[in-house]
């Protein structure tokens, strides 16, 4: 049976930079679910779909396929056969995956990839609702969280380090937006299971979230 592990929680916590080291270290297979709402987002815009209007983005939803793949240990999104992967860390993107992911059309149309990929290989899978809806049954669920002044600082920094221009308290107003947008949808809201361990990495470096982490793997696989 395969071994998995669900991180959830709201933007900027950390969860796929921590996911990815876990993985590696692990071997296991890492799912990052944001690529595809951000890969159907994509598609949605670049076909000028009216985000808001639910009804029409459940028709587009339909023609969209989405595939994930992996090069040099790296997940690659493919959306009807080509690989967008280099277009969906923008802000737009981000955006209007975080509207559109609030409607049930568009979740129930990445559910089963999502499930199918944990049923057969042992994965690392982060997203908002992967402990609560998507893997119930994961053996372990971690709720990773920081406080939103240090996860809009991170996203500064990040920001600043590509040599791009930031506003640190637009940043943080936009990633509030987000969680409640998150938190407050009817469907799939984030939350945190009640099986879940919570990590506050506000005060963490990366490595000792990954030890911590690390270690409740080894404690459930033994
Ligand atoms: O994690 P990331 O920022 O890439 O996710 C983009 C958006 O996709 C999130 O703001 C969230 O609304 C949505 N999402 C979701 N469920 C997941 C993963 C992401 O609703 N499992």
């Amino acid at each position: 049976m395969s071994f998995n592990v669900a991180i959830d929680g709201p933007a900027g916590a950390g969860k796929s930079t921590i996911a990815k080291a876990l993985a590696k270290e692990l071997q296991f297979v890492y799912v990052d679910t944001g690529a595809m709402y951000r890969a159907l987002a994509y598609f949605f815009l670049s076909r000028k779909a009216d985000i808001s209007n639910e009804e029409e983005i459940g028709e587009f939803v339909k023609e969209a396929t989405v595939e994930i793949a992996y090069e040099d240990g790296k997940q690659q999104v493919l959306l009807n056969g080509e690989n967008v992967t280099s277009h969906l860390r923008e802000e737009e993107v981000g955006n209007a995956a975080s509207r559109t992911s609030a409607y049930p059309a568009v979740r129930a149309h990445l559910l089963k990839l999502q499930q199918d990929l944990a049923a057969t290989q042992d994965v690392i899978m982060d997203g908002r609702d992967i402990g609560t809806c998507v893997l119930p049954k994961a053996q372990l669920k971690i709720f990773l969280t920081a406080s939103v002044e240090t996860r809009a600082k991170r996203r500064y920094d990040e920001l600043l380090a590509k040599g791009e221009q930031a506003d640190l308290s637009e940043i943080a107003a936009g990633i509030q937006e987000r969680d409640e947008r998150d938190m407050n949808r009817e469907i799939a809201p984030l939350k945190q299971a009640e099986d879940a361990v919570l990590v506050d990495s506000s005060y963490m470096s990366i490595d000792e979230v990954v030890n911590t982490i690390r270690n409740l793997v080894m404690e459930r696989r033994a």
